[in-house]
């Protein structure tokens, strides 16, 4: 229901009971009005009209009773309203009663005669009475003789049925009125509604305008009052909204300006990175080859001295070659050129060759190795490659971050514990664990968390292992308690498709 309509009803509603309660009670009082004007005419007639009545009584009824008949059928046209006159004796007796003149059976008045109504016969008592005929004013008058005897007392009827017509009358003129009120109220409340809501519809119309974007509106409301003001107030928000955005939208130029900028420098870093480390890395295969193929002893026999200074840049070498090979991955994975190519493959296969690459790094650090992988483990599908790689940055990490003595363990899940359709692999060691501050940065590019400074590392390892896992759209989590260990589990999809890799 709109507003103007809620405002209609319920200003119609109002003024209907409204006018129906003013209606009524004017009824009541005027009721109460005619009332007592006939209990006031009555009363007046009666102190005119007793003595008359009661020495008629006296004199006539008995001897000449055509003089009385004429005298109360002259007070009875008198008085339109009177109904009924009859004389009492003071012991409560009917002596006379008018309805005898219009043949009418004469009416038992109220138990009059009984005991306990002697009383109202010896003075002045008036009531409304309900008889068979209708509704009557009921007035008794004693008669009081001029020496003080009292021997009669007449009773009037008054009739209230004769004002039944006037109150007819009143009624249809007060709800005749009132319905007319009513109508001319719902008329004009309509076009004081209108007048008010008019301006509210445009001010709804013109937000709804504003809400479907289009800032280039006017609130044209010409009123000096709240909703005036409210206007003017929406009108100063739009326009601040307007310069807003001719701000922000400026600022959104300058910022796309400055990303193209940035992203043709990151491209330029990337080209960079990407020809420096390939540049690198061939020499430096080269002398990784030649220091390993001398320390073996291919090239003649060597001094303890010797040995010891050619297994330091072994190491060396070794740790160089892995960082130049981490940059030269992560340019490649930044720059997108790396694509995924999926092919199925046994998981425990490619997991053996990794470990076996990796046992020297065990020996030399005395790390045991245990592997969990049930012979019931599907295999899966995804870049053979790539997920090698994973395995080596969490293996290596694993090797580097725990003390001599340690362990890794590698687990694989299928069906209880992993995701449906899903195989989950999981490398844990014993190792300095990762405090829970930097568990949450450790995927972050060039993230390297060594308080201590006791480990090498340009923080890249874990940020390849997650683009790679990204690219295949699987998760990687990680959790770890300091000095305890780490665990990183990630998912990888079964193949369907068969049982070979
Ligand atoms: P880097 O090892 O070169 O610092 P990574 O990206 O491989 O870079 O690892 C980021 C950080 O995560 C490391 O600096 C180290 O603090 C933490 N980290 C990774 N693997 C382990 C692990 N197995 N045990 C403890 N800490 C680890």
């Amino acid at each position: 229901m709109s507003f103007r309509a809620k405002v209609l009803l319920h200003t119609n509603i109002t003024i209907f009971f409204f006018m129906i309660g003013l209606a009524s009670l004017l009824l009541h009082l005027r009721t109460r009005e005619v009332e007592e004007t006939i209990e006031r005419d009555a009363k007046t007639f009666a102190t005119l009209t007793v003595g008359p009545i009661c020495e008629a009584y006296d004199n006539y009824y008995k001897s000449g009773y055509v003089k009385f008949r004429e005298l109360i059928i002259s007070l009875l046209s008198l008085n339109k309203k009177l109904d009924n006159i009859s004389i009492y004796s003071v012991e409560g007796k009917e002596l006379f009663n008018s309805d005898e003149l219009k043949g009418r059976k004469t009416t038992t008045l109220n138990g009059v005669q009984k005991e306990s109504n002697i009383e109202r016969i010896k003075k002045i008592s008036s009531t409304f009475t309900q008889t068979a005929d209708g509704k009557y004013y009921d007035l008794i008058f004693p008669y009081i003789e001029p020496w003080g005897w009292h021997r009669y007392s007449v009773r009037f009827l008054v009739s209230k049925e004769c004002l039944a017509h006037d109150i007819l009358v009143l009624r249809l003129v007060v709800f005749s009125l009132t319905f007319l009120a009513v109508v001319l109220a719902s008329l004009s409340s309509h076009f004081i509604v209108r007048a008010m809501t008019f301006p509210l519809e445009h001010l709804t119309a013109t937000a709804k305008t504003i809400a479907e974007g289009n800032l280039d509106v006017t609130f044209d409301v010409k009123s000096h009052d709240e909703i005036g003001t409210l206007a003017k107030t929406l009108q100063g928000m739009v326009t601040r909204i307007k310069r807003d955005m001719i701000s922000l939208k400026k600022q959104k130029d300058i910022l796309t300006q400055k990303n193209k900028e940035l992203e043709r420098l990151s491209n330029l870093k990337t080209q960079f990175l990407a020809n420096i480390t390939h540049e690198l890395v061939t020499p430096l295969t080269s002398v990784k080859g030649y220091i390993e193929y001398i320390y073996q002893g291919k090239m003649g026999p060597l001094s303890p001295t010797q040995k010891k200074g050619l297994e330091v840049a072994r190491k060396n070498i070794n740790r160089l070659h892995r960082q130049i090979t981490d940059l030269l991955d992560f340019a490649s994975l930044e720059s997108g050129k790396v694509k995924i190519s999926l092919s199925p493959f046994h998981i425990k296969k490619l997991i053996k060759d990794v470990i076996t690459n990796l046992s020297t790094s065990f020996r030399d650090k005395n790390i045991s190795y245990e592997e969990k992988i049930p012979d019931s483990i599907p295999p899966v599908i995804a870049d053979k490659e790539k997920i090698t790689q994973v395995f080596e940055n969490l293996l290596t990490n694993a090797v580097k971050y725990t003390p001599s003595g340690g362990k890794i363990t590698i687990s694989c899940y299928n069906l209880d514990g992993a995701p449906k359709g899903k195989v989950k692999i999981c490398v844990a060691d014993t190792g300095i664990g990762i405090p829970e501050e930097a568990q949450k940065n450790i995927f972050d590019d060039f993230y390297h968390f060594d308080p201590r400074h006791k480990y090498k590392g340009i923080g890249l390892g874990l940020s390849i292992v997650k683009s790679i896992l990204d690219a295949h759209k699987e998760e990687i989590e990680i959790k770890s308690e300091r000095n305890k260990g780490s665990i990183f589990c990630f998912t990888l999809p079964v193949y369907i498709g068969g049982s070979k890799g």
